[in-house]
């Protein structure tokens, strides 16, 4: 395929800009995608505000479904074909480390927002462009949900990691605190693993949101006191699991005070600004509580997050805020909602 790529490219601060770039020829071993929608997630939104700091020009976009439009030659008659719905991720782990090779590229060491992938002219996760050139490793399949909705599988994927990192169990008690799409994410797979869930938020219509998705208790920390609250609904226990969502270091210094014994809290966010925090190792020690991190996601959480998506297991649609046309990407940027996703139609 012979022609035009072109790329929406972070070019200064609170600037993007739509530039055409050639498009490159598909090597043998990958497939090239025509992009569908992508949805602004709060890294870029951060890149855009200043407040991650990185050269420009950068192409961010990580969050993207497509169609496949040319196969190459060594994967023809294999497992994709042209025509197929996707989403592309997974690119930026370097794939050869040790953690990469034993399954955790989510957590790949040299994971750089600073490598210029296929086709792209620029750094960064370089989504936000007309056609991606990618390995089968970094193409997952979607079926019987609309591209709209399917660019929503990389943050699911996301989640799926986190709600997977600490367990639970049916019957067991989750607290999220958030509730922002993240949070809500949290709150949809905690109840899908079987667990009673309690979402924190001071934004009443986040917290209706989190009921009509399934939330099993919701509290307004502005109104209620929230240990008391998690306490009553847990009948004294606490929480197995907390996931804190939000990037505030004091929330989640608080997050802990949620726990039951054997507790585990999941630090989902990015924290801004980054702060340290104060932990009681004795209570940690007492209580046989657990603190755990958790960030992006791999191969196989892709897989299972598009099946969820593909068989309506999850709900992603309350999150969609804003369509933007790709010549609309500095307004999408402007009025990106924070927690929730404007996102972009990636047809130029
Ligand atoms: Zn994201
Ligand atoms: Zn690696």
């Amino acid at each position: 395929m012979n022609g035009t790529n072109h790329v929406i490219a972070f070019t200064d601060v609170g600037k993007v800009e739509i530039e055409a770039h050639p498009l490159c020829k598909c090597d043998p071993d990958k497939m090239l995608i025509k992009t569908d929608y992508c949805a602004l997630c709060t890294y870029e939104q951060r890149v855009f505000s200043g407040v991650h700091k990185t050269p420009f020009p950068y192409i961010g976009g990580h969050e993207v479904s497509g169609t496949v439009v040319e196969v190459g030659e060594e994967l023809q008659g294999k497992d994709f074909k042209v025509g197929d719905k996707v989403v592309v991720g997974v690119n930026l782990p370097c794939g050869t480390c040790y953690y990469c090779r034993t399954g955790q590229s989510q957590s790949c060491p040299n994971f750089s927002d600073r490598k210029i992938l296929p086709a792209s002219p620029y750094p960064g996760s370089g989504a936000l462009k007309e056609y991606l050139m990618a390995g089968p490793q970094n193409v997952f399949r979607y079926y019987d949900v609309t591209p709209k909705e399917a660019c929503l599988i990389e943050p699911v994927s996301c989640v799926l990691h986190s709600v997977e990192s600490t367990d639970p169990q049916f019957g067991d008690y989750a607290v999220i605190i958030g509730a922002g799409m993240m949070g809500q994410l949290h709150s949809q797979l905690a109840r899908l693993k079987g667990c009673a869930t309690i979402v924190i938020d001071m934004n009443v219509e986040r917290l209706k949101l989190a009921k009509q998705l399934g939330a099993t208790y919701v509290i307004d920390p502005s109104r209620e006191d929230a240990q008391a609250k998690v306490l009553e609904y847990t009948h004294g226990l606490g929480a197995d699991h907390v996931y804190d969502t939000t990037p505030i270091a004091e929330v989640a210094e608080d997050a802990i005070k949620y726990l039951g014994f054997c507790g585990k809290l999941v630090i989902y966010s990015g924290i801004y600004p980054d702060k340290k925090i104060a932990v009681d190792p004795h209570m940690v020690h007492k209580k046989a509580i657990q603190i755990i991190g958790s960030a992006n996601s791999n191969q196989r959480d892709f897989i299972r997050s598009s099946k969820l998506l593909s068989h309506g297991l999850i709900d992603v649609k309350p999150f969609i805020q804003g369509v933007y046309e790709a010549r609309d990407a500095q307004k999408a940027f402007e009025t990106a909602p924070g927690r929730f996703r404007n996102i972009i139609h990636l047809h130029f």
